[in-house]
């Protein structure tokens, strides 16, 4: 059985540095926000091009707490996609805030800056743009839309570590970056783990505040705050993986290629944007015949995942609770006919051609290469 996804795979891949930075985290005696996570965080906003960066304890809490340190609270309207990870929703709700959800461009999946401006009313705080799938929205519209509206930028990043938008990188466009690295990440912890991101150091501060019980200095709350903290063995564990992930992205473009090769002609392929490097997070495809499809790469040999099937909009938790503006047409559909084929940077090649060619057998598309 090929997998979607083998974190397994990636741990083995990187086992002496990582088993050395578990070793010596135990060794140490402190093992929640001390020396790795400071040298994580220098070392994830170097290799983000400079700013501020914050450990927290997962993505979920790096959207909260980016919304959070920005100021959005209850009584805010915050717009974002239906077509997410729940995490991404679920925050904006932790951050006090109203989700309005909106739809996503056809091909890329990314929000559409479009449906974002008709939906911006008075209330409007802020917009969380997710790099669903490793691809980076349209930043040059949102960026633009978003200063001259007055509104916030977040960046949901959960997906997208190292993903660049016109040479630079994903997460330092907006006034906030959230990243998740729960394992099955393009960098992932063994564990759960997550991290904001700033070019404002004030906002960074704040963060950093609220993490922490609002502790200006220990046990003195300067302003109320919670529990988000990044423990030491997972910062260390991320140091070492931070080192290859540009070439651990490098594979992942590369079995996309592979993908593309052998899927000429299939016309439900991901689309790119022009000035877009994404990292592919998950490779996916559209059929029509979705459900079929992942039965018949079942039965030979190809796991595949959904990615997602039930948009937020919809699912029991938030139906008739969330905003919705406009229609959800491409979100909706997305649902019916997304497919996430098998994408982890240890996939070896041959496995990718494998799974191509049993996705172009049910497509009855004429031998690849
Ligand atoms: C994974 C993910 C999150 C949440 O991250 P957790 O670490 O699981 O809390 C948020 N947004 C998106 C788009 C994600 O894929």
């Amino acid at each position: 059985m090929i997998p979607c996804a083998d974190p397994k795979a990636q741990y083995l891949a990187h086992k002496d540095g990582i088993d050395a930075a578990i070793r010596r985290v135990l060794d140490g005696g402190r093992y929640v926000l001390g020396a790795e996570v400071a040298a994580f965080e220098g070392e994830f906003a170097e290799y983000l091009g400079g700013g501020h960066c914050v450990g927290v304890g997962s993505g979920t809490e790096a959207v909260h707490l980016a919304l959070a340190a920005l100021g959005v609270g209850p009584g805010d309207e915050v717009i974002t996609v239906s077509h997410t990870a729940v995490a991404t929703v679920a925050a904006i709700e932790l951050a006090g805030a109203t989700p309005v959800l909106v739809d996503v461009e056809p091909g890329t999946y990314t929000i559409d800056p479009a449906r974002v401006e008709a939906a911006l009313t008075p209330k409007t705080k802020a917009v969380v743009a997710v790099h669903i799938y490793g691809h980076p929205a349209d930043l040059d519209a949102l960026t633009e839309l978003c200063r001259r509206k007055g509104v916030k930028l977040v960046e949901d990043c959960a997906q997208s570590h190292g993903a660049r938008w016109k040479g630079r990188r994903a997460g330092t466009f907006g006034d906030a970056a959230a990243f998740s690295f729960y394992p099955t990440k393009n960098l992932g912890a063994i564990g759960d783990g997550g991290a904001v991101f700033f070019n404002d150091k004030p906002a960074a501060d704040k963060a950093r505040l609220l993490r922490e019980y609002g502790w200006a200095e220990r046990y003195v709350s300067a302003v109320p705050g919670w529990n988000s903290r990044l423990d030491e063995l997972q910062a260390a564990i991320l140091r070492v993986k931070l080192r290859g992930l540009d070439a651990d992205n490098a594979k992942r473009r590369a079995l996309a290629a592979v993908y593309r090769r052998a899927l000429e002609g299939f016309p439900g392929l991901p689309a790119e944007r022009a000035g877009a490097e994404p990292v592919y997070h998950l490779f996916v495809v559209t059929h029509p015949e979705r459900d079929a499809l992942k039965a018949f790469l079942q039965e030979r040999g190809v796991g595949t995942m959904i990615h997602y099937p039930m948009p937020i909009h919809l699912q029991p938790a938030y139906k008739g609770r969330v905003a919705v503006r406009g229609a959800m047409a491409v979100t909706e559909r997305a649902a019916r006919e997304v497919l996430s084929l098998p994408m982890f940077p240890e996939l070896p090649e041959a496995d990718a051609r494998q799974a191509a060619q049993a996705l172009a057998s049910f497509a009855a598309l004429p031998e690849g290469k």
